[in-house]
């Protein structure tokens, strides 16, 4: 019998509370698992907290952390943390995520806002070109910029990856490490953002890649706020250079009231939704680790804890 912390918010538990402890003995593992274990009898947590500040030397019988979110930017530098951190990498929250970055990359794409919104009753035919012609790069190609590239690439965009190491998508073109971001980002017509925040992607988005852009072009960023230079993005915005941005996520969140963003008409804010983690498959993924673990078994989608992802 292992003890299983779950550590996240009360919501969540109620969430997970069936499906975890099913998913669990599915697996053939036997385990207690509950949000309230005394900390010296801790054997795993399950971990989703919003804030920062965990003190993991409080569970002496700690053997590994089993994150509930795809980001661990909160909890990748936590000095207490000595025992092996997977993060969520779920079918449930790639699907999600295709359909955010593809409804958004459609919606201009097509031009849609001007059909949507037309007081006047203006007849104004001007067709889009078709998707092979349309530049898109997705800056991170891991699970969720391969899953989004892969979508908009069958859709027939024209699509460009970027990522650390030289990968090799179908039907993209990939490009890798810092000599070939220039040209990743050149003359793109829609920008997505799916990196994970670390110090090296730290506001990868700045004014002079912004200048590279197609004039006009759109920038979504469901990756994390702080990979782009919220005041070059600004002033981008201003002078045309980006027509439009789709911002899921922000540098603080909620986005305060008073944040330039809510008011400006360029800016679409959606609050932190593109994708969530589901219970259903998210559980599948967290007994698979126990049963792993338990094993002996190398854990699947350990974080390389140098490298900040
Ligand atoms: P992965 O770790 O699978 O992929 C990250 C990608 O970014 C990889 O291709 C990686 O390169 C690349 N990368 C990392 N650092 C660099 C760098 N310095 N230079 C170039 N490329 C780099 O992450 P996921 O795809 O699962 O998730 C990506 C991010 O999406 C998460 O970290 C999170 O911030 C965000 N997210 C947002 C959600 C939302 O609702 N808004 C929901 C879920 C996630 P390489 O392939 O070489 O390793």
């Amino acid at each position: 019998m292992i003890n299983v912390l779950f550590m996240a918010p009360q919501k969540s538990w109620a969430a997970y509370k069936t499906e975890l402890p099913a998913a669990i003995a599915e697996v053939g593992v036997t385990a207690h698992v509950s949000p309230d274990i005394p900390d010296e009898e801790v054997d795993y947590i399950v971990y989703g907290p919003k804030d920062t500040g965990t003190d993991f030397t409080a569970y002496p019988r700690l053997k590994a952390v089993l994150g509930l979110w795809a980001g661990v930017e909160s909890i990748v530098g936590n000095e207490t943390l000595t025992v092996p951190l997977a993060r969520m990498v779920d079918p449930g929250l790639a699907n999600g995520m295709v359909e955010w970055v593809t409804g958004h990359v459609l919606r201009h794409h097509l031009g849609m806002d001007a059909h949507i919104v037309n007081p006047d009753h203006l007849w104004a035919p001007s067709p889009p070109p078709l998707a092979r012609n349309r530049r898109v790069t997705i800056l991170g190609l891991g699970e969720l910029g391969t899953a989004c590239g892969t979508a908009l690439a069958r859709l027939g965009f024209d699509v460009t990856g970027w990522s650390r190491t030289p990968r090799s998508v179908p039907d993209l073109r990939c490009l890798a490490g810092p000599s070939e971001l220039e040209t990743a980002i050149d003359g793109a017509e829609i920008l997505v953002l799916l990196l994970p925040l670390t110090p090296e992607t730290e506001n990868t988005l700045d004014a002079p890649r912004l200048a590279r852009l197609s004039p006009g072009a759109v920038v979504l960023n469901p990756g994390r706020g702080a990979l782009v230079d919220d005041t070059a993005l600004l002033a981008a915005l201003e002078s045309g250079q980006v027509g439009h941005a789709t911002l899921d996520t922000f540098r603080t969140e909620p986005l305060p009231a008073d944040h330039p963003y809510w008011q400006n008409d360029q800016v679409t804010v959606t609050p932190h939704i593109a994708s969530a983690t589901r219970p259903d498959t998210a559980s599948v993924v967290i007994a698979e680790n126990l049963r792993r673990a338990i094993d002996g078994a190398p854990l699947l989608h350990l974080v390389d804890r140098s490298r900040g992802y």
